[in-house]
């Protein structure tokens, strides 16, 4: 299927990834209602391994935060999470997702037909990303009194010590008679290795995924990887997640090998930097493609890549993978992972999202994008706007911006 208009080639398999999601979502809904099964609430870069190695059904509330940026309903939203004392220059997935929650409607309602979000038994974060994830389950905690548990993890690592290693693997082992109280199972290390082993299946399969955009033309954008990461973030560690995964690779491969586009007439490559703009996927998309340009990769989709999952130790592979992450690391080891991006996927100018409400996933306020151009001779261009909060994005300025990227390149004037 192609949609000529936008000269954008649609993915087949997204047809599949809805129907995954669907089923996630009722199989939550069902718990949350009958309470047969105990749900946790994990962060995105949680220990959701840990987590389902219990038996816990594993929620994410940072999906819902994309869900609710994506349908464009974080804007109502967001003020009433503000009249309850948070700012709106916090996170705007904590804020949306508050406000969701006071106002008692989802976009998952109709969507797929469910009750709401789920109920939680045990809320469990990393403060891997930033401290906003902590602070967001802690409202749940205070207005549900289930037990709130979490990894502290120091951030802008250069390289990752063996002590402070250890001192992860031991928060990760501290939270076991947590989860042991909660879901009244034992801990069983085998069954923790079989899942971490399938997340890291499933972390190869959304790497491979990721760089078949390596081909020119390249078979997927930026824009599409936003969607298809959904069972990389919620579904990792299941079978479902890996058979998606396996089914579209193989229709991309088939892209590939028919010198089939994403972006009909690709001409430039760009990547993007920074968190997408949900509200605002489709427009970006678009508009990229009328100017002839693929985003072809970008931080944000390869920060589900978790290579370290393949560790012997389970703990050590949870620890590593969830510290080694681009957002928890120092802006030299970020300039070098930028680097190795521009040269692996021949990459010809960068977008960087400033995002106001998420300083921690904004990495041009203190240089980098500077001093990477000038090492490289990569151009770029800076957007002021948000994941989520579409009153501190100017369409004009980003498409203006946009525009600005593509005349930098050599013979485009
Ligand atoms: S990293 Fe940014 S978007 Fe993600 S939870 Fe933290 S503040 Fe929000």
């Amino acid at each position: 299927m192609s949609d000529k208009s936008s000269g954008i080639k649609a993915i087949r398999s997204t047809a599949l990834m809805r129907d995954l999601m669907a089923a996630h979502f009722r199989e939550l809904d069902e718990a949350s209602r009958t309470r047969d099964r105990k749900i946790a609430w994990c962060t995105s870069v949680g220990p959701a391994e840990l987590l389902r190695s219990f038996g816990f059904l594993v929620y994410f509330p940072e999906n819902h935060g994309a869900v609710l940026g994506s349908s464009r309903a974080a804007a109502d939203l967001i003020p009433l999470a503000n009249a309850r004392g948070y700012s709106p220059d916090i996170c705007s997935y904590l804020t949306s997702d508050i406000g969701s929650y006071l106002a008692g409607r989802t976009p998952l309602q109709k969507a797929f037909g469910i009750a709401g979000v789920p109920r939680p038994d045990l809320l469990v974060y990393n403060t891997n990303q930033c401290r906003d994830v902590q602070d967001w389950l802690a409202f749940y905690q205070r207005e549900w009194g289930v037990p709130l548990a979490g990894i502290d993890t120091q951030r802008g690592l250069g390289d990752l010590t063996r002590d402070h290693l250890d001192g992860l693997v031991a928060q990760h082992k501290a939270l076991i008679p947590v989860l042991e109280a909660v879901s009244g199972r034992r801990f069983d290390l085998d069954r923790l290795k079989e899942v971490v082993a399938s997340s890291y299946r499933c972390t190869q399969l959304w790497k491979r995924v990721l760089q078949l955009a390596a081909h020119r033309p390249s078979p997927l954008t930026f824009f599409d990887g936003t969607i298809h990461m959904g069972p990389a973030v919620v579904l990792r560690g299941t079978p479902e997640a890996e058979r998606y995964y396996q089914a579209l690779i193989a229709e991309l491969e088939e892209r590939v090998a028919a010198g089939t586009a994403a972006v009909e007439g690709e001409r430039h490559r760009f990547y993007w930097e920074g968190m997408p703009v949900w509200g605002k996927l489709r427009d970006h998309a678009e508009h990229f493609a009328g100017l002839g340009a693929c985003v072809v990769a970008s931080t944000y989709c390869n920060s589900w890549i978790f290579e370290p999952l393949g560790a012997a130790d389970p703990f050590e592979g949870m620890a590593r993978s969830y510290t080694e992450l681009f957002i928890v690391r120092s802006e030299e080891y970020k300039e070098r992972y930028l680097q190795r991006m521009i040269d692996l996927y021949a990459i010809d100018g960068i977008v960087y999202h400033d995002a106001k409400t998420c300083p921690n996933n904004s990495n041009c306020r203190y240089g980098l994008q500077r001093r990477l151009a000038e090492r490289t001779g990569v151009p770029y261009v800076t957007i002021n706007g948000d994941l989520n909060d579409l009153r501190l994005y100017s369409e004009e300025q980003t498409r203006t911006q946009f525009e600005a990227l593509v005349e930098q390149l050599p013979g485009s004037r």
